[in-house]
């Protein structure tokens, strides 16, 4: 317990109030957020739906779960003891061992004792008299603060899909995220996994090692590319906490925040046999360099993109063995990298196997789930289990599950629905004192990376406003505008904004959401947080305090 505060002074408080401020969500920003905003001496709660920490790693428990970012990039960089402490089994840890850090964290820093498991945020209101924030627990509680500042997560609400019947089905069905807590025993059991996203490529490739038969319903394939998992030994270790410095300095130099660069030449600058030299050393590298490192103009020049989907149909291709699978498993509607990449470890010989199946959704579509299996428009499969790997209804559905409700009786739901727009990411206008943990437009990427300089931005702020006395503060409408300007110019000519994903918003699960819109901020780490500092160092006039 070496940095533990126990004896925190309160004595900046204010007394009319329950809290200073209260934190939605226990997960890595929730945490982080908490350990900060006690070192400026204020009165916290954190409220967490789960019975533990860990957020994404306490949630998703379905086999296979594991990082694409490097474990070591991914880790807080705050604590030097923490880092020379914790040891990284693996290049991309697995979720328990995840979970099991980020436990770790919140016992060493003596962080549990502000939080409440087992407590849903339902509703957080805005009083402009006394301002302040009320917000609701499932159970009716009602607690209030002065500020209220969300860590939800971009992936934490779980999205199922619209099919008849699913309600029926009297064998075990889990979605990824909703996973439980004891093993499932997969062995000769006919298990079907709907979806093929990056946690379906993940629970597939385990599962087939150990499961009677499985049957994947595909309803687009994505372009998967090679993880490269390894072991880290004892000298590894060694190595990687000696250059901790380096790692997180790098990372904080990178587009998103990952430990790869992109390479400043073009794709068709250089020979056809340098290119393809190029993208054989990338499809046999670690993690997300094929991605995050590859020719500069992979991700915006069609011609680029194009030659790199080839590349990769054809490892497809040389990889699974029936040409009609390995058909079924190249993406026609977009390309490489346009969205999110799944990283895999044999995910295409899974296909090879004879008790595995593919099943191509969208010219066989699902009718229906009946009580012992799932029927599709030219079968009925019999199965025993079905895993969703469905996915999330990500950036907005954490916000839009909270009836959030700032002045004049608007709600945030509502007002996003008119135009999704914020301040930095952060910040909303008609909703003061409420700060978002990397909300809407705020910087992806190697979330950690992107989590503590938010945390730390907020916590510079609040601790600001303290010393300055202001007890309210609320993002300009101009700001809030100029800063949505700023997010569709660094959108523009991005292959990934032209097509349907969850970063462009659409999830034909959820009404309303098949319309596509600009989510994220794509800009590169570099200029977002040139911007946050600016405001910062101009005495935050972006946003009016009072
Ligand atoms: C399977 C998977 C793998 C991933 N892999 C990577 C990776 O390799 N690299 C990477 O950078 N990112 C990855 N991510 C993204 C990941 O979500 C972030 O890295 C990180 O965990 C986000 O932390 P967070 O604290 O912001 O949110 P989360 O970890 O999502 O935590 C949010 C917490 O808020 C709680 N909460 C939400 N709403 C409420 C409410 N109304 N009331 C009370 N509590 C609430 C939730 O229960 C949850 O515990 C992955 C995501 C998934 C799903």
């Amino acid at each position: 317990m070496a940095n533990a505060q126990k004896n925190v002074d309160h004595s900046r408080s204010d007394s009319d109030l329950d809290y200073d401020v209260i934190i939605v969500g226990a997960g890595i920003a929730g945490l982080y957020q908490l350990y900060q905003l006690r070192k400026i001496g204020l009165k916290i709660r954190v409220f967490e739906s789960g019975t533990d920490v860990g957020g994404t790693w306490y949630w998703n428990r379905y086999p296979g779960a594991r990082f694409d970012s490097e474990s070591y990039s991914y880790g807080y960089s705050f604590s030097q003891e923490l880092l020379d402490e914790w040891d990284w089994s693996e290049h991309f840890a697995s979720q328990p061992e995840i979970l099991r850090y980020l436990q770790h964290v919140a016992y060493k820093f003596d962080l549990v004792r502000d939080i409440q498991f087992s407590s849903d945020v339902q509703s957080a209101i805005y009083d402009d008299t006394t301002r302040s924030w009320k917000i609701q627990l499932q159970n009716s509680n009602t607690y209030t603060s002065r500020f209220l500042i969300t860590g939800v997560g971009l992936l934490s609400e779980p999205t199922l899909p619209n099919i008849e019947g699913i309600g029926s089905f009297t064998g075990d069905s889990f979605h990824t995220s909703r996973w439980p807590h004891t093993p499932v025993n997969f062995s000769g059991k006919r298990v079907a996994v709907i979806g093929t996203g990056a946690s379906g490529v993940q629970v597939i490739q385990e599962i087939c090692k150990d499961v009677g038969r499985l049957t994947v319903f595909q309803r687009r394939p994505n372009w998967c590319a090679p993880l490269h998992n390894a072991n880290i030994g004892q000298a590894e270790m060694k190595d990687i906490r000696s250059r901790y410095n380096e790692i997180f300095e790098r990372c904080s130099q990178t587009q998103a925040g990952f430990l790869h660069t992109v390479d400043p030449r073009s794709t068709f600058e250089v020979s056809e046999e340098e290119r393809y030299v190029f993208w054989e050393h990338l499809y046999a590298s670690k993690g997300f360099g094929i991605w995050q490192g590859n020719f500069k103009d992979v991700l915006t020049n069609p011609e680029a993109n194009k030659a790199m989907s080839d590349f990769i149909a054809n490892k497809i291709k040389e990889r699974v063995i029936d040409p009609i699978t390995a058909e079924k498993l190249i993406p026609k509607d977009h390309g490489f990298g346009t969205r999110r990449v799944p990283l895999e470890t044999k995910y295409y010989e899974s296909y090879n196997q004879e008790n595995v199946e593919l099943i191509d959704i969208s010219s066989t579509p699902i009718e229906r789930i009946t009580p012992t299996g799932i029927a599709t428009t030219s079968k009925v499969f019999d199965v025993d289990l079905i895993i969703y790997a469905t996915g999330f209804n990500a950036i907005l559905g954490s916000y839009d599950r909270i009836n959030i409700v700032g002045v004049n009786n608007q709600s945030l739901k509502e007002q996003w629905k008119n135009e999704l727009s914020t301040f930095l990411g952060l910040q909303v206008n008609n909703f003061p004192n409420l700060f978002m943990i990397m909300g809407p437009h705020a910087l992806l990427g190697n979330n950690p990376r992107s989590i503590e300089y938010n945390v730390e931005w907020i916590t510079n702020l609040l601790n600001y406003m303290v010393n300055q006395k202001f007890t309210r503060a609320e993002a300009t409408s101009e700001a809030v505008a100029s800063w949505y300007s700023y997010v569709l110019a660094q959108g523009e000519g991005l292959l990934a904004n032209q097509v349907d994903s969850w970063m462009t918003g659409i999830n034909s699960n959820i009404e309303g959401r098949q319309k596509r819109i600009i989510a994220r901020y794509s800009g590169s780490q570099y200029s977002y947080r040139k911007r946050c500092n600016e405001v910062a160092e101009n005495n935050y006039r972006e946003l009016r305090l009072t």
